[in-house]
């Protein structure tokens, strides 16, 4: 259930609202908006009659909600979130690109690279330090020593690094990061968003798991939100159908769906969507118009060399292209959202 207040809403009728609301059971979330308040209801409101608080003073109309997330919901937070990841907004507005290595691979790799893609107009810098692999044979990741290797490549670049968190128990390593990547393969580890949503404010870029529906994702993002974090990215990478020409399906409609869904940024990641290098440039392209809040690229400088993921690694040559286009599409979307 969510209640509109009313415009210049008494301050001490809406603490009354929140008071009887808890007297009933039922936590209250105020989400204070430029045009709307709003008080989102979270427990169980089916013993609540909306006629009864539409007829107190300060509010304007109560909704009841169907869907099972609440923090992540529009419904309850109107306005889009802004997410600052490390000192880069993204959403409501701020468009992030995250850019580098599938992995952190030494650390002449991982600070070239970064300089590459941040002279390219990149704004964050990936790179796994652990990699989540299907095989116990493949590299796993360098761990510490990786996570080392992108601090220098931040101190040298001044990018703020987004990088994966497979296991809460690494989690003290993780001080000098400033996005945490939660992989789709760990999206419905609950365990795992309970704890990082309780020990950590930083954002957090939640990437759909390969068969998880949109309620699922954002039932993740509401473990992370519910533990204490509001600072949730939604990642779409992609899922797995039949289809087997590329390495996931991709529907970007998911953007505007999303966006209806949920004030959370959403970031679209054309690497593992496709599966392709040559691929990631149009449907990166593709995914600024229909108005994605960001894009996360892989680049390695040596692509068939690669550790993992060489061949859907762009070059920095092919990042500089895809850039320039993104940055021409962002131009557009900019003034279409001005005209609106
Ligand atoms: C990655 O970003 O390198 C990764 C492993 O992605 P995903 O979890 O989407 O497969
Ligand atoms: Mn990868």
């Amino acid at each position: 259930m969510i209640i509109l207040l009313k415009k210049n809403a008494d301050p001490g009728q809406v603490e009354n609202l929140k008071s009887l609301l808890r007297s009933r059971g039922v936590e209250p979330h105020e989400s204070v908006g430029s045009l709307q308040t709003v008080i989102g209801c979270v427990g169980d409101v089916a013993h609540i009659d909306p006629g009864i608080l539409e007829a107190l003073d300060v509010v304007e109309q109560v909704q009841r909600v169907q869907e099972p997330y609440k923090a992540a919901n529009r419904k309850f937070h109107p306005e889009d979130s802004a997410i600052d990841c490390g000192g880069v907004k993204i959403g409501a507005g701020g468009f992030g690109v995250i850019a580098g290595p599938c992995s952190v691979e030494s650390e002449e790799q991982v600070v070239g690279i970064a300089k590459a893609v941040k002279a390219a107009g990149a704004t964050l810098l990936r790179g796994g330090a652990f990699k989540p692999r299907t095989s116990p044979y493949a590299f796993q990741g360098l761990g510490k020593v990786g996570l080392d290797m992108l601090s220098t490549a931040k101190r040298e670049t001044g990018l703020p690094i987004v990088t994966e968190l497979m296991d809460f128990r690494d989690i003290e390593l993780f001080n000098d990061v400033d996005v945490i990547q939660i992989g789709a393969r760990n999206m419905q580890n609950f365990n795992l968003l309970k704890e990082v949503g309780a020990y950590t404010k930083k954002p957090i870029l939640l990437k759909r798991g390969m068969s998880a529906t949109l309620q699922e994702l954002l039932m993740s993002a509401e473990y992370v939100m519910a533990s204490g974090n509001p600072n949730v990215i939604l990642c779409e990478r992609g899922i797995r159908t039949f289809e087997t020409a590329l390495r996931n399906t991709l529907d970007l409609g998911v953007v505007t769906m999303l966006r209806r869904l949920s004030h959370l940024p959403i970031v679209i990641d054309p690497s593992h969507a496709t599966g392709h290098a040559y691929m990631v440039d149009s449907v990166a392209v593709a995914a600024t118009a229909i108005g994605a809040d960001g894009l996360i690229i892989e680049v390695h400088n040596d692509p068939p060399h690669a550790k993992c993921d060489g061949a859907q690694s762009q070059t920095p040559e092919m990042f500089v292209r895809t850039m320039e286009k993104v940055r021409d599409v962002r131009a557009l979307v900019e003034k279409w959202h001005e005209r609106k």
